[in-house]
């Protein structure tokens, strides 16, 4: 099988399992376990946040932070096509009571001014705005990399009014690869951010938030009445440990693939997307001769694996499970599925 489905699909490296062995262990809950703390810390360093905490997942992280900056009845904005607004099963409205005010991004871009367009007035008629979410990479955009310019002047608008800013970073560290910005540049523009250790990264458990202290001290309370408090974690921390310090540089190798992946489907007819717009891990595609669901389907009896994101549209991610001749098989496959409705151009 050649997944394409996800980066979550990755497995744990042989040192991730040695590390999670060996790991030395407390009660976290106390905040007594060696590993998690040394996690935490290597990630408040990295996003150059006072404190950092690490979670079972980036829901989790990304909701805790909803929970944390909001309050019940207030509006968040947020793009029309984050993972957020998208695939959280509208936690932020059912957990943190707040209401969404999805905003029409271009590839997870939101102009500054669409932004600040949309807080609202402090009239009692009007949900008072309380948050504003950003993604990056963006994952409906296709793995597009938010440019930091564009980051900045959101930054700006919300220090401006007075709001705190969220970065759903998932996949941060792919941003930071692919465009040479440090996390930290990234991280800077924002009030909180989280990130994830179980996508492209290939650890098995587990994600970060990170912001100031009192933001953190706050979370965990959150993190508790969630039930997301653990004990011994150090066991799954451990893998992320290994992932920061051996799993980021290489993610350059599944950017290369997903740029070989793209220009070799950008000579097909049959489907469409710009390969320009392939910054990252993601190539996401939009089948013009038969449905996402059939493409996808046509894939799968060939032993690749895609997501299918719509009606129209599937993702095919890069993840380190994949090498070269993967990537030229499913160009192959993509080839013969689309015969007779495509030559090449
Ligand atoms: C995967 C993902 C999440 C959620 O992470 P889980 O660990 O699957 O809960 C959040 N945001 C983005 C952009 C993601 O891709």
């Amino acid at each position: 099988m050649i997944d394409l489905r996800s980066d979550t699909i990755t497995l744990p490296t042989e040192e991730m399992r040695k590390a999670m062995c060996e790991a030395v262990v407390g009660d976290d809950v106390y905040g007594e376990d060696p590993t998690v703390n040394r996690l935490q810390e290597m990630s408040a360093e990295m996003t150059g946040k006072e404190a950092a905490m690490y979670v079972s997942s980036g829901t989790m992280g990304n909701q805790i932070a909803v929970l944390t900056h909001t309050q019940p009845g207030s509006e968040v904005i947020m793009d029309a096509d984050s993972h957020i607004y998208n695939y959280e099963a509208a936690t932020a409205s059912a957990f943190a009571g707040i209401q969404p005010r999805p905003l029409p991004g271009i590839k997870g871009i939101l102009p500054a001014d669409l932004v600040e367009g949309a807080i609202r007035a402090d009239d009692v008629h009007l949900p008072p705005t309380s948050l504003i979410c950003l993604e990056n990479t963006h994952n409906r955009g296709g793995g597009r990399v938010v440019p930091l310019e564009n980051m900045k002047s959101i930054y700006a608008v919300a220090c401006k009014h007075n709001l705190p800013v969220h970065l759903d970073g998932a996949r941060i560290f792919n941003a930071s690869i692919a465009s040479g910005v440090p996390v930290k540049e990234f991280a800077a523009c924002v009030t909180s951010v989280q990130f994830c250790f179980s996508k492209g990264l290939g650890a098995p458990v587990g994600s970060i938030i990170a912001g100031s202290r009192d933001f953190i001290d706050e979370a965990k309370r959150w993190r508790k009445r969630l039930g997301g408090g653990m004990r011994q974690a150090g066991v799954i921390a451990a893998a992320c440990i290994v992932a920061l310090e051996t799993m980021i540089e290489r993610l350059a190798d599944d950017h290369a693939n997903a740029r070989l992946l793209a220009d070799g489907l950008a000579a097909l007819t049959g489907i469409e997307f710009n390969p320009a717009e392939v910054d990252t891990n993601i190539v996401m595609v939009k089948p013009t001769v038969m449905s996402a669901e059939r493409f996808s389907g046509e894939l799968k009896k060939r032993d690749i694996l895609t997501g299918v994101m719509g009606p129209d549209m599937v993702r095919l991610t890069t993840n380190k499970e994949l090498d070269h001749g993967d990537i030229e098989k499913t160009i192959m496959a993509v080839k013969e599925i689309l015969a007779g409705y495509s030559t090449d151009k």
